[in-house]
């Protein structure tokens, strides 16, 4: 049997952010000013950091205006609700992103609700949420909707599929989820309580991984032809990145496989890009 074709993120992302690029200079040129992002980063751990630096570097790239906010980790709660509160007001900002994690003592679900759902590019508040789940139009989450294109690219028939997501987490798996539902697939999701896991894998058509658990997923739990999307990242004990599915033995089963790095993981700021966008177009067609 041959092996599973892979599905490259890292083209697809591109090719997405060129052309978000000149949507954004067509809203440029209709409305003269650019999409702009403000992402609020609080204290110092260094991934967010660097998180942060390459949103902020993809989105100028494509045209639009990044300003990044950094307070120091003692930062109050009320001093953070206070800037939310300035950039929910300014007309200037289409897209609002409080990087996670927060330090421990801003109690985090209060700062998310607080943006307004209409600037909510992370697509984590909760009318956003509901929009989603109700098949309305809404901001989404920036992974789960990359991992969307890249079956819609991949031309992964998901009408009538049976899709298994591993993982219920609000950012990745259940969004997830709900899109694939809206996509017509029949969803089940699985989790760390779930029994006969793989058993439940080998009868996926489409099986997203998003467990947060290295290599998990071996050949031997996907059924033969499906589509494996990866979302895990972990670095693995030889410094090289990997995912949450064994790649190796995953290739010889499935039809065709993201790889990690390059599936996932590059659609998630194409996405974000995509999602600044939308807020910026909708909010115009508002005004
Ligand atoms: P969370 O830790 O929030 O959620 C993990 C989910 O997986 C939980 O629902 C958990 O179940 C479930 N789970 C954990 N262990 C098992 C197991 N052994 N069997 C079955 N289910 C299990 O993670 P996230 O959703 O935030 O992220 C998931 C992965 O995706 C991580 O590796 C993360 O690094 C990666 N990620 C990658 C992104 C990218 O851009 N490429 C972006 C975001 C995340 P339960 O609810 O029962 O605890």
């Amino acid at each position: 049997m041959s092996e599973a074709k892979l599905i490259d993120g890292k083209l697809i992302a591109q090719a997405l952010r060129q052309e978000i690029a000149g949507e954004v200079q067509r809203f440029r040129q209709a409305h003269a000013r650019a999409p702009a992002l403000h992402v609020v980063l609080v204290g110092d751990d260094a991934a967010s950091a660097v998180y942060v630096r390459n949103k902020e570097k993809a989105v100028v790239e494509a045209g639009m205006i990044g300003a990044v906010h950094r307070l120091p980790a003692s930062t109050t709660a009320a001093a953070l609700h206070q800037l939310v509160r300035e950039l929910n007001e300014d007309p200037a900002v289409d897209g609002i992103l409080v990087q996670l994690p927060l330090p421990a003592h801003i109690p985090v679900d209060p700062i998310l609700e607080s943006v307004d759902p209409a600037k909510d590019v992370d697509g984590f508040h909760p009318v956003n949420v509901g929009k989603l789940w109700s098949g309305k139009a809404a901001l989404v989450p920036c992974t789960p909707r990359g991992c969307l294109h890249l079956l819609r690219t991949a031309e992964v028939p998901l009408e009538g599929s049976r899709a298994l997501v591993i993982g219920r987490s609000n950012i990745v798996g259940k969004p997830m989820a709900a899109l694939l539902l809206g996509a017509n697939a029949t969803v089940s999701i699985g989790h760390s309580r779930s029994r006969d896991l793989p058993a439940r894998c080998r009868e996926a058509d489409v099986l997203i991984v998003a467990a947060g658990q290295r290599q998990m997923v071996e050949g031997s739990w996907i059924k033969p032809g499906a589509t494996v999307i990866d979302v895990g990242m972990h670095r693995g004990p030889d410094g090289k990145l990997c995912g949450d599915v064994d790649l190796a033995s995953a290739r010889k089963v499935a039809a065709a496989i993201t790889p990690v790095p390059g599936g996932v993981g590059p659609m998630t700021i194409a996405m974000l890009l995509d999602n600044t966008l939308k807020a910026a177009l909708a909010r115009t067609a508002r005004s």
